[in-house]
């Protein structure tokens, strides 16, 4: 069932089994595996069933460097679905290096291994309808063995890819599931602003929520998942007094820290010597018609070997906005997402990057835009495949009503393409968020964020295309072409964030080391659960919200084992 704050009386309490804050895919995930497995469940979302920019206002932070980080209202959605309402889809797992334990990433080590997460690959792909578990292209005999023909792993490997969801928006996706569900209640339009501690022991006694409407509204449950996103989840338990003297969750002084997303950019084309119609530089479809896509990465004992960090990268197109490109196709896409269009082509972050604006953590932008009358020319020279494109992408894109193409990639006869590299940033204490005296207009102190980019982080960057221009120069295959004198700094210059929130809730195995446990309990609370990436310990290579949801399902297990041993409390 779902239910709007409006519609419940003021001083109400709702109770449940199972309290989950925040309905994103975390969230929606948690909820629906644990009502599974019998239990009533409570999802309380701040946002609407439709957006609201009131509610996502509450969102956005007091104080943060804009040329670092993008503002809230770009990289996080207060809307029922979550941030997936305008994610762009894409499907990565961990690899098995990201869970080593590797001394030099700032000494990071999970509680969790690989082994252990693996078996919720294929659950996490049903989830977010992305297909098989498989991100390995030697296991998949109906595509082409290679990259490029005679390409073999081995240092630099291309047979790992990364899948696409539909792109899934679990609002729309899960939206008749949780009307159907007789065990899930959602109630929208209502937002947690504390979790209040039973006095004088280590377990929430109660949630206290808000709406915008002036309603006060407690829910009491057996256990409580705080799955509100990467930096809302950490300010909800830095805005929550902990048992001792400290915010819930922070007995160690980690909650907050170790702030991380990912380097995204690019320094150099890849150059390949071999035939240009036989390079894949597209997307490829699985059996099941699923988007896939091959990248380079750096195989586990070369980043072992090399202390790198882990990095993928695929073959991208030129930046549209340039029209030195002198492509008639990527001109006609810089037109129509500058146009009054653009707004219904892509999601905000997307679309204003694309088309040149900076956007933070975004590898595009900043881009030479030259006029409408260049892009226009290039348009003008291009007549025909622009038709082709126009009709063939456009159908692809907006008409289908569940999979969605992707994207687009135009070939290059040069066979010389972009890569675009999407890179893991090594955990550092001092990145960090914290409170201010700024409050929402629901009298929630906002955060300050502080996300710091190390020279590690670059120089790992750098070091992993000099690996992969060595291998492809070795191999006699291609190699790379800088874009500048000094990639350092453009690596520098395109370092920001934002999308992507880790690292502030980290897990550990002891209290000393961090926030939550290995089962995402917060340590020493006895019913307080995270389902975020903000409990990762490393960013790896991999965009986050595949292993949120293989997180969230592994969670809904452990609830289910723990659950009927904690009491309600609203038996007091
Ligand atoms: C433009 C864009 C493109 C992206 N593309 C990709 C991609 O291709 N691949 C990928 O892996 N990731 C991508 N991401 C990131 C992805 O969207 C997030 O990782 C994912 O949505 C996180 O899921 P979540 O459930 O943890 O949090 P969210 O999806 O952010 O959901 C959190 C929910 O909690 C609610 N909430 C917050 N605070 C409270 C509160 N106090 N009380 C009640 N409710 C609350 C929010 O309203 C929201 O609905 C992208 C993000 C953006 C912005």
């Amino acid at each position: 069932m779902i239910t709007s704050a409006t519609a419940l009386p003021n001083d109400h309490t709702l109770t449940a089994d199972l309290a989950v804050i925040g309905a994103g895919p975390a969230g929606i995930v948690v909820s629906l595996e644990a009502a599974r497995y019998g239990f009533d469940v409570l999802l309380v979302e701040s946002g609407r069933q439709k957006f609201d920019p009131d509610i996502q206002n509450l969102a956005e932070a007091a104080e943060m460097d804009p040329a670092l980080h993008s503002p809230m209202r770009l990289t996080t959605r207060r809307q029922l679905g979550g941030t997936s309402v305008i994610w762009g889809g894409k499907c990565v797992p961990y690899d098995e290096v990201d869970f080593d334990y590797r001394p030099f990433m700032s000494d990071a080590q999970w509680p969790v291994s690989y082994d252990q997460i693996v078996p919720y690959f294929q659950r996490a792909c049903d989830w977010l309808a992305c297909g098989r578990a498989t991100f390995d292209t030697t296991r998949m005999p109906h595509l082409p063995p290679s990259l490029v023909p005679g390409f073999a792993d081995g240092d630099t490997m291309a047979s790992t890819l990364e899948r696409w969801s539909l792109p899934t928006n679990f609002g729309r996706e899960y939206r008749d599931v949780l009307r159907r569900s007789a065990r899930v209640r959602a109630v929208t339009g209502l937002t947690c602003t504390q979790v209040v501690c039973r006095e004088g022991y280590p377990e929430v006694d109660h949630l206290s929520c808000r709406n915008l409407g002036g309603k006060h509204i407690q829910v009491r449950a057996r256990a409580y998942v705080l799955a509100c996103g990467g930096l809302d989840t950490t300010r909800l338990l830095l805005a929550s007094p902990g048992p001792g003297e400290r915010p819930l969750g922070d007995h160690s002084g980690h909650l907050g820290s170790w702030y991380m997303g990912h380097l995204e950019g690019v320094i150099a084309n890849v150059r390949f010597n071999t035939a240009p119609r036989s390079t894949i530089f597209g997307y490829e479809r699985d059996i099941d018609g699923t988007y896939i896509r091959r990248r380079l990465t750096v195989s586990r004992k070369a980043q072992l070997a090399e202390h790198l960090p882990n990095v993928a990268a695929w073959l991208a197109n030129p930046e549209l906005a340039d029209p030195r490109h002198r492509n008639g196709v990527l001109s006609f896409a810089y037109l129509m997402l500058r146009s009054p269009l653009g707004r219904l082509m892509a999601p905000d972050a997307q679309r204003l990057s694309l088309s040149g604006e900076e956007v933070p953590g975004s590898p595009y932008g900043g881009a030479e835009r030259g006029s409408v009358r260049q892009h226009m020319l290039n348009v003008s020279r291009d007549v025909w495949p622009v038709a082709r494109f126009a009709v063939g992408f456009g159908s692809k894109r907006f008409l289908p009503q569940r999979r969605r193409a992707a994207g687009f990639f135009v070939y290059s006869k040069e066979n010389s393409y972009p890569l675009q590299y999407h890179g893991e940033q090594a955990p550092k204490r001092d990145s960090q968020v914290t409170l201010t005296g700024e409050r929402d207009a629901l009298g929630m102190p906002k955060l300050k964020i502080d996300l710091k980019f190390s020279a590690q982080d670059v120089d790992g960057i750098i070091r992993t295309h000099h690996l992969w221009d060595t291998c492809l120069r070795e191999s006699g295959l291609g190699h790379l072409e800088y874009l500048s004198a000094d990639p350092e700094s453009t690596v520098w210059s395109r370092a920001g964030g934002g999308f992507h929130q880790l690292g502030t809730t980290r897990m550990a195995a002891r209290p000393e080391d961090g926030v939550v446990d290995s089962d995402l309990a917060v340590h020493g609370v006895s019913n307080l659960f995270v389902a975020s990436s903000s409990t990762f310990v490393t960013s790896g290579q991999a965009n986050p919200t595949f292993m949120i949801v293989a997180f969230a399902a592994r969670l809904a297990d452990r609830l289910k084992k723990v659950l009927p041993d904690l009491k309600p409390t609203s038996c007091d």
